[in-house]
């Protein structure tokens, strides 16, 4: 399946994303993860995401292309891919129509996952990742622990709290894609791609979202 994945920050975009990849195979391609990954590794690019990221302001859109113009040609992405945070802003959306378009592909659905702003505000308040980034699981502390408190079940890291994730950054955030991200609903209802889904539970977006695809 190829499609995107629109939600606030903390809407589930990522568990839903881990439960469809288990369903054809298709890729989940984070572009927070990508960029997490690069400020780890000291990377040219990292070093110049990480202001934005720890303000919890957005990445620049050219820098955010750069990353999705190679990441959707490589070879993993013919089975299926599923967006993760990306396309962030109308000026992304454009760029990304005209990629796919230049790439031949097609997307299948746009779906946006609709989640009350206080529900969010408290499950990120509340959240953990993974520091290793090649794993970056998500845990939450009242509702999705880990096994032994502070490691990671799947990889044995250290779970953190994101630098992105205290309540003023978690604001920020929230306010950033009230204005810059909301209004890509709009965009894609235009094109007739845009399926919205209440996202109270993540089996039930996958649910929905299967219904919608017939599989
Ligand atoms: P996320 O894990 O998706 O919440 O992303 C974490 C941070 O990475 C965001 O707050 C932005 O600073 C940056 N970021 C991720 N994806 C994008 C994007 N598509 N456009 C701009 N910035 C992004």
């Amino acid at each position: 399946m190829k499609l995107i994945l629109l939600g606030a920050p903390g809407a589930g975009k990522g568990t839903v994303a881990k439960l469809l990849t288990a369903i054809d195979g298709s890729v989940q391609i984070s572009t927070g993860d990508i960029l997490r990954g690069a400020v780890k590794a000291g990377s040219d690019l990292g070093k110049e995401a990480q202001g934005y990221m720890d303000r919890g302001d957005l990445v620049p859109d050219s820098l955010i292309m750069g990353i999705m113009g190679d990441r959707l040609q490589e070879p993993d992405c013919a089975g299926g891919f599923l967006l993760d945070g990306f396309p962030r802003t109308i000026p992304q959306a454009e760029a990304l129509t005209e990629l796919l378009t230049k790439l031949d592909i097609k997307l299948d659905m746009v779906v946006s996952i609709e989640v009350p702003r206080d529900v969010i505000f408290d499950r990120l308040c509340t959240r953990r990742t993974c520091e290793n980034s090649d794993c970056q699981e998500i845990y939450n502390i009242k509702s999705m622990p880990s096994k032994v408190e502070g490691i990671c079940d799947k990889c044995g890291s250290a779970i953190v709290q994101r630098a992105d994730e205290t309540e003023e950054a978690i604001g920020h955030r929230l306010d950033t894609y009230n204005d810059k991200t909301a209004p890509l609903a709009g965009f894609y209802e235009k094109s007739g791609l845009l399926k919205p889904v209440t996202g109270t539970s993540s089996d039930a977006v996958v649910s929905a979202i299967k219904a919608e695809l017939n599989i």
